[in-house]
């Protein structure tokens, strides 16, 4: 189905509502941008491991900012938040079933969110990874993109 992004981003963050707990969500999504080919039920499902990673390893009152605009034919969607991050050598196996970052041990987790997202990204021809702030404050800055035609 064609959706729009917003409407995908509004769907999960009703569902996290209550877990929000005093994080300051905003959200710049350019309103011109195009439907994009995907299945909605995964998109939301892939979004709530994201956004509810952001809250769960960031302290209350901090941002989580999402970000949407177009980057040729694909959409680029990120989620930054100003938590714990993740270290430079645990970004490509954040996305391994099971692991689990050294840091956040103390937080419950079963280590399966990233890698699901993954593997529902890549089905849609998209591709995910995790980043730093290009702010250079602490945080983590997880980056999709879409692609806009089938
Ligand atoms: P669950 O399967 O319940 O989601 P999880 O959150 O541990 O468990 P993933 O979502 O796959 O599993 O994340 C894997 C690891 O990546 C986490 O354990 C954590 O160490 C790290 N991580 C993911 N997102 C963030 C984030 N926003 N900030 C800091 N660390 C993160
Ligand atoms: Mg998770």
């Amino acid at each position: 189905m064609w959706c729009g992004i917003e409407d995908v981003v509004g769907v999960a963050l009703t569902q996290l509502k209550d877990a929000l707990h005093n994080r300051v969500v905003n959200i710049a999504i350019d309103p011109d941008l195009p439907s994009v080919p995907l299945d909605e039920v995964l998109m939301e499902q892939v979004l709530m491991n994201v956004i509810s990673n952001a809250i769960k390893y960031s302290p209350e009152g901090s941002e989580i900012r999402i970000e949407a605009e177009k980057d040729g034919d694909m959409l680029s969607l990120t989620i930054a938040d100003e938590g714990a991050g993740i270290l430079p050598a645990d970004r490509e196996r954040v996305f391994e079933k099971f692991y689990r970052g050294d840091r956040t041990k103390h937080i419950p987790g079963t280590g399966l969110g990233l890698a699901i997202c993954r593997s529902i990204v890549e089905a849609h021809g998209g591709s995910i990874r995790a980043s730093a702030r290009k702010d250079g404050h602490q945080g983590t800055v997880i980056e999709l993109s879409l692609s806009l035609s089938q």
